[in-house]
């Protein structure tokens, strides 16, 4: 084995009292406690807001001066060794949940691999819903004391920054990103030379570089091709996510799939259970079958025994949202694997081949679905639609009986949840609500928090939200290009008192944003109501090839500007998870318009739960399985779509009455203390039942059980 070393370089100059803040700095666990951001914070709040929450370039750049007076301060100095204190006994804990629970897994460390993860705002490695579920995943795994790695791919440029034009079309900003600012570890051999592995592509090799993301007591692996020697299209293989042409996108998954078992190799792991997060690292079912196969397998031996340790997640309710490439692609590049696997053509492509209207394809889902014994959706809706879709891969059994299983997705609760909401929880349900967490029982102390400070509580968010989409369009502004109109529909109008609905995610069409803006008329007498306003804040990116996605945020911004709209629609640039903390953390009501049953499971609606937002939304993945009709809102009926242009008709009839008839009224219903009486039950309603059952921990544990114990075998 290839010895290595990930070195937190020691280019902070501080006080020697707090020169620990260099090992907190390159560790995320500081990003889901909010003692261990404020000493980040405390020093300078100015600077760390300008540096985007940047705890490398904050150490960097702050005057030593700064350093010296924190480093003499009493109240600080208590922060510091507080947080240090319970910083080490996180990473050190040995009766964690796995310990208890499962210690046969100890020695088996489980292999997680996805094409993106969405950890912080400073690392640009992710671009929606599956990035973060990866991110809370590994956040959840660190917890739980879970023996697990992440394998992923780092990009040069990341995703993009987004900007909008006057007239409301998206430019999308590609700028390299700077490894030494970031969170990132370089991993290097004894020599202090990079570690490398390599993949083959046609006729070359392409080296990948390896760097480590340090989650709380996981490490997260990271392959960037960005490497001198490599040709210089291979070079830029990694430089984005999801290159929409095949011929990139292909050596991309071959890089996550092939190239992360080889790094997981070299870094001397041998994992028990590998988990692909969607098909695009489904390639590494080849590559481990490959490994037995040269140690004197037969490809059927092979196959068989990596199945068995493979776990699938899909994450696509609709064929055409799986990777498929033609046949022809898979001849040019992988057909040095062929006699490796002991296959000829017609064999290999036998894996995964799959019939489409343009001809035949190799599916990363077929290849996936087929090679992994553990197979889930999102979902319980969303299962079903799996189960209906691959039926012909299981074409002896009854739909019912297709097996694919479903986890539905949660979230991290301490890295959404806004921390005076904890501070309520250690107060009135007891600071060991974090441990039982996923106890439904914990949740029946709720009603022991007064309505009052409930309310005070969403109020503070909701002013702080205000506050801080002023601040960005203030500073927005200053930096010049931009119309005045522009200020305004940044959000410079807002008022912290007014019924506020956030709607915000990712514009792609099944999204279906603009549902809201059928009848503008309406909408306007909605918004404008005398005494009782409503503001809506939209925020998202479409991907740079998705046009109908651009063209969606332009209707919305066209009528975002419209001055009879008075400022109370806005639209903020560059949707990220910085954003979206803030806006689930601050609105009153959280907007969800998908075409049934295109969102498999969604997330962004249990961020906004678990801080006391009440969903509004069709009921779709999870929405389905949460609302019981006092925590919420649906839109439309239980049922699939016949014709989904009647359907979207339907949906924005039932959207406006909700709204007018119910949502609004409830939210201005206020007692002579002005405290909405029936919004703040229904808000205890949705936090009790949706805190527990939606997040990460009630998930993880799941995968464990269901999916990882008995793949780990
Ligand atoms: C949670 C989150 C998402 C996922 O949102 P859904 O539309 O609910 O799937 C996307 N982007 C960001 C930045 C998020 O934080």
């Amino acid at each position: 084995m290839i010895q290595f070393h990930t070195r937190i370089p020691n280019h902070f100059d501080l006080p020697r009292r707090i020169n620990r803040l260099g090992d907190l700095a390159y560790n995320l666990w500081w990003t889901w406690q909010p003692n261990a951001q404020r000493l980040f914070s405390r020093i300078d709040n100015d600077l760390w807001e300008r540096l985007s929450h940047n705890p490398i370039l904050l150490l960097r750049q702050l005057e030593r001066s700064a350093l010296n007076e924190v480093a003499q301060d009493s109240q600080y100095l208590a922060l510091y060794d507080s947080v240090f204190a319970e910083f080490d006994r996180y990473l050190a804990k040995k009766d964690t949940w796995s310990d208890k629970t499962h210690p046969e897994l100890a020695s088996k460390p489980i292999a997680y691999f996805s094409m993106e993860f969405g950890l912080h705002e400073t690392l640009p490695i992710y671009s929606g819903g599956l990035g973060v579920l990866s991110g809370d995943h590994l956040k959840e795994a660190s917890d739980l004391g879970l023996p697990f790695v992440g394998v992923g791919l780092m990009y040069a440029e990341g995703y993009f920054s987004q900007r909008i034009s006057e007239d409301g079309w998206q430019d999308a900003l590609n700028n390299p990103l700077r490894f030494g600012d970031m969170m990132v570890l370089p991993i290097l051999t004894e020599d202090g030379k990079p570690l490398t592995v390599s993949v083959e592509m046609p006729d070359r090799l392409v080296t990948l570089r390896l760097w480590e993301i340090r989650v709380g007591r996981i490490p997260l692996f990271l392959m960037d091709s960005n490497v001198e020697s490599n040709k210089l299209e291979d070079r830029t293989l990694t430089a984005r996510l999801y290159w929409s042409d095949l011929d990139r996108r292909i050596m991309q998954e071959i890089v996550l799939g092939v190239g992360g078992v080889r790094a997981l190799r070299a870094l001397g792991y041998n994992p028990s259970v590998w988990h692909m997060n969607e098909g695009h690292a489904a390639f590494l079912i080849l590559e481990r079958a490959r490994e037995l196969v040269a140690g004197g397998a037969s490809f059927a031996d092979a196959i068989e025994k990596t199945r068995g340790q493979n776990v699938f997640t899909t994450h696509t309710p609709v064929p055409a949202g799986n990777d498929e490439f033609p046949l022809w692609l898979i001849d040019k590049f992988l057909a040095s694997l062929w006699p490796e696997l002991g296959l000829n053509r017609d064999q290999f492509v036998d894996l995964a081949r799959n019939k489409q209207s343009w001809g035949e394809s190799f599916s990363m889902g077929v290849l996936a679905l087929r090679y992994s014994e553990g197979r889930n959706a999102v979902s319980e809706l969303h299962g079903h639609v799996a189960r209906k879709m691959w039926h012909s891969l299981w074409q002896d059994q009854e739909v019912d009986d297709v097996p694919i299983t479903y986890v539905t997705n949660g979230v991290h609760t301490d890295n959404w949840m806004a921390r005076r909401l904890g501070l309520l929880y250690d107060k009135y349900l007891g600071p060991e609500w974090r441990e039982c967490l996923d106890d439904p029982e914990t949740w029946t102390k709720l009603d022991k928090i007064p309505p009052g400070e409930l309310w005070a509580f969403r109020m503070h968010q909701k002013r702080k939200l205000s506050f801080r989409i002023q601040e960005w369009a203030r500073t927005r502004w200053s930096k010049g290009g931009f119309h005045p109109v522009q200020v305004v529909a940044s959000g410079a109008l807002i008022d912290p008192y007014v019924l506020t609905i956030g709607f915000a995610r990712r514009f792609a069409t099944y999204k279906r944003a603009g549902l809201i803006l059928r009848d503008v008329e309406r909408l306007l007498r909605i918004i404008n109501r005398p005494n009782m306003p409503v503001q809506i804040i939209f925020a998202g990116k479409a991907h740079p090839a998705d046009e109908p996605g651009k063209q969606m945020i332009q209707q919305i911004y066209r009528t975002v500007k419209i001055a009879e709209t008075e400022g109370r629609l806005v639209f903020l640039e560059d949707y990220d998870m910085n954003v979206a903390r803030y806006l689930v953390q601050g609105v009153d009501v959280w907007l969800n318009t998908p075409r049934r049953p295109m969102e498999a499971s969604g997330t962004s609606g249990m961020k906004a739960s678990l801080n006391g937002v009440l969903n509004f939304s069709v009921l779709d993945g999870w929405w389905r399985e949460a609302y019981n009709g006092k925590n919420g809102w649906a839109i439309g009926e239980d049922k699939e779509p016949d014709v989904p242009e009647i359907q979207d008709e339907a949906d924005a009839l039932s959207l406006y009455s909700t709204l007018e008839n119910e949502i609004i009224p409830l939210f201005y219903d206020r007692n002579a203390d002005m405290l909405p009486m029936d919004w703040i039950e229904h808000i205890k309603n949705n936090l009790r039942t949706i805190t527990p059952q939606f997040s990460t921990r009630r998930m993880v544990k799941e995968y464990v059980e269901r999916l990882y114990v008995p793949a780990a075998k």
